[in-house]
């Protein structure tokens, strides 16, 4: 692993089983939730991991969490396996890497106090040694999530908060344990509009100030604009196109990546594409197309891509030459 990526995903897998297609068959099926992912991250950037819904990116959280257990592949951190670990070896890698989720209406509990919530990692961990050591690392992150002051907050419960508000109670919960990365998975969906500039400008602002990594996990690759350093494009469980956020948005190469910008409302003529409405519905992860998954809903498939899937092995080598590769 190179020094500057702290965090290397290689081949990672995740199947789930299947129901069999009839009680007489004997045939084993399985959803390729996450099929083949590679990618790295280096320290305190942000890479947006944008996709519809149902193509394997929150799986991929989960598998990164070591909620899931993979079926193949690798996780390293900080140059360690961390792939297969037991509870005790895991908790310290969670307390390094930690999950920012959707909905923070679900991911609080009612019944204890802002103060509650985010002293809670802090015994879980057996972090700070008296209790006001641990008051001060609370306040400090209420007040970097931008809940400030920390005491108008502390005793309230989470029904007294705004949506906005409670998103960044999850945020300081998850920044009382200094980790070094987050993974945010679909963190504004749920907030108006409105709101939904202020989490992402916050979480901008701690990849600066705590030098935090971030996966941005996101259906809409709108919201990445101004944000993240890298974008990787996942398609039916795989990743499909990488790269820098500029290079994404304004010379996309996937048809799919083309696809997905082109119905994003952009003001900026030169970003503006035309726009392309992909046909059929995602295949089900149980029967995976033959050759480029991509390749019933392509616009500019050819008949080599119902039996050979273009390679993509390195980041910045563009899907077009990849295709090229193919069709030789
Ligand atoms: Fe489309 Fe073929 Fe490229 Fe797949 S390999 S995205 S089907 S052109």
């Amino acid at each position: 692993m190179s020094k500057e990526h702290f965090l290397e995903v290689t081949g990672l897998k995740k199947y789930f089983d299947a129901d069999r297609p009839s009680i007489f068959s004997r045939e084993a099926r399985y959803v390729h939730a996450v099929d083949g992912v590679d990618f790295t991250l280096r320290r305190s950037e942000v890479i947006a991991l944008v996709g519809e819904s149902g193509c394997g990116k929150s799986t991929l959280a989960l598998l990164l969490m070591g909620l899931e257990e993979p079926t193949a592949g690798t996780v390293s951190f900080e140059g360690r396996d961390i792939t297969h670990l037991n509870d005790n070896e895991r908790k310290d890698v969670r307390r390094k890497i930690q999950m920012v989720f959707q909905d923070p209406y679900e991911s609080l509990n009612p019944t204890q106090t802002i103060e509650e919530i985010i002293n809670e990692p802090l015994v879980v961990h057996g972090i700070g040694s008296s209790r006001s050591e641990r008051d001060e690392r609370v306040k400090k992150a209420m007040e970097d999530s931008g809940l400030k002051p920390a005491e108008v907050y502390l005793k309230r419960f989470p029904h007294e908060l705004s949506g906005g508000q409670r998103q960044r109670v999850v945020i300081a919960a998850a920044l009382v344990l200094e980790p070094e990365i987050l993974l945010a998975d679909e963190p504004v969906s749920m907030l108006d509009v409105s709101i939904r500039a202020e989490i992402i400008n916050l979480l901008a602002e701690l990849r600066i100030t705590r030098q935090i990594a971030v996966i941005f996990i996101t259906h809409d690759l709108g919201s990445v604009g101004f944000f993240a350093d890298r974008v990787a494009v996942m398609y039916l469980g795989r990743i499909v196109e990488v790269g820098t956020m500029l290079e994404v948005l304004e010379k996309p190469q996937h048809p799919y990546t083309k696809a997905l910008l082109s119905v994003i409302p952009v003001p900026n003529l030169r970003l503006r594409h035309e726009r392309i409405i992909l046909q059929g519905e995602t295949p089900n992860p149980i029967d995976v197309p033959t050759g480029c998954r991509f390749h019933p809903r392509c616009p500019v498939a050819i008949a080599a891509c119902k039996v050979s899937d273009p390679p993509f092995v390195s980041f910045g080598r563009t899907h077009q030459a990849a295709c090229l590769l193919l069709v030789k």
